[in-house]
């Protein structure tokens, strides 16, 4: 379908316009490609790398199989699409496929919602500001930042995993409260835990976690401002099949 749509559509000849007839009166329509054509274009856009681009909830569920709880959840996500500009935070460890499900949500928005969407690796966005830092740089840091701030949906990919440093969590603030502003909906992944799971007790009773957390990474006043802006997904373990959902969003249009 979409080779024959790059290629030559046989309804239209590839021109876009196919003839009908009403009532014995012959004009022509958009032909179906058309569309297609242009969500395909709409997708290309979101810019998502290589190594993801086939992701869909069909093959998520090849691969290991989506279970019905998470694919309603996921599916409702989509048609209640914008809800307030309410997004979605996948928690979980490497490799159970966080990514995979963000992009095909971002996948079925395109397709069926046509929401103009933009997919960033976190690290990747970063090191796209700092370049453009650059005396020599072709791109100011407003141009790499606008469609981050402004497009209806970003997905921001592997968040916690660069140093915490205050410019980088300034920049994620910047653009966290940006786009909760302007009511837009954002998706993010990461390998960090909300919680502490494992705690370790020092001497003196003092209680520790083994691990850092989401929280740690990112502070806890833009942690919460999370909360306000996503359902909570938690992918756990390497069975999809486990993935609990947590009814983190708290809107604040609930009302509306
Ligand atoms: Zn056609």
């Amino acid at each position: 379908m979409e080779h024959e749509t790059r290629g030559r559509c046989p309804a239209c000849s590839g021109t876009g316009w196919k003839a009908v007839e009403i009532e014995g009166i012959r004009s022509v329509v958009r032909c179906d490609c058309f569309q297609q054509a242009r969500l395909d274009r709409l997708f290309l856009r979101a810019n998502i790398p290589p190594r993801y681009e086939s992701c869909s909830f069909e093959s998520f569920h090849q691969v290991k199989g989506l279970s019905g709880a998470v694919k309603t959840v996921l599916m409702k996500f989509v048609e209640e699409y914008p809800l307030a500009g309410c997004g979605l935070l996948i928690l979980g460890p490497p490799g159970v496929g966080k990514t995979h499900l963000a992009v095909s949500v971002l996948r079925d928005l395109v397709y069926k919602r046509e929401v103009e969407s933009l997919f960033y690796d976190f690290r990747d966005l970063l090191k796209k500001i700092q370049n453009s830092y650059n005396s020599v740089s072709q791109t100011s840091e407003m141009e790499i930042l606008n469609p981050v701030l402004e497009n209806q949906l970003l997905v921001l990919d592997d968040l916690g995993a660069e140093r915490p440093t205050e410019w980088v969590r300034d920049t994620f603030a910047y653009i966290l409260n940006s786009r909760y502003n302007r009511k837009l909906t954002t998706v993010i992944t990461t390998n960090f835990d909300d919680r502490a799971t494992e705690v370790r007790t020092l001497g003196d009773g003092t209680r520790l976690p083994v691990k850092e957390t989401l929280e740690d990474r990112i502070g806890g006043r833009l942690r919460s401002r999370l909360d306000e802006m996503c359902k909570v997904i938690r992918v756990e373990g390497n069975d999809y099949r486990n993935m609990v959902i947590q009814a983190g969003y708290q809107s604040q249009n609930r009302s509306n």
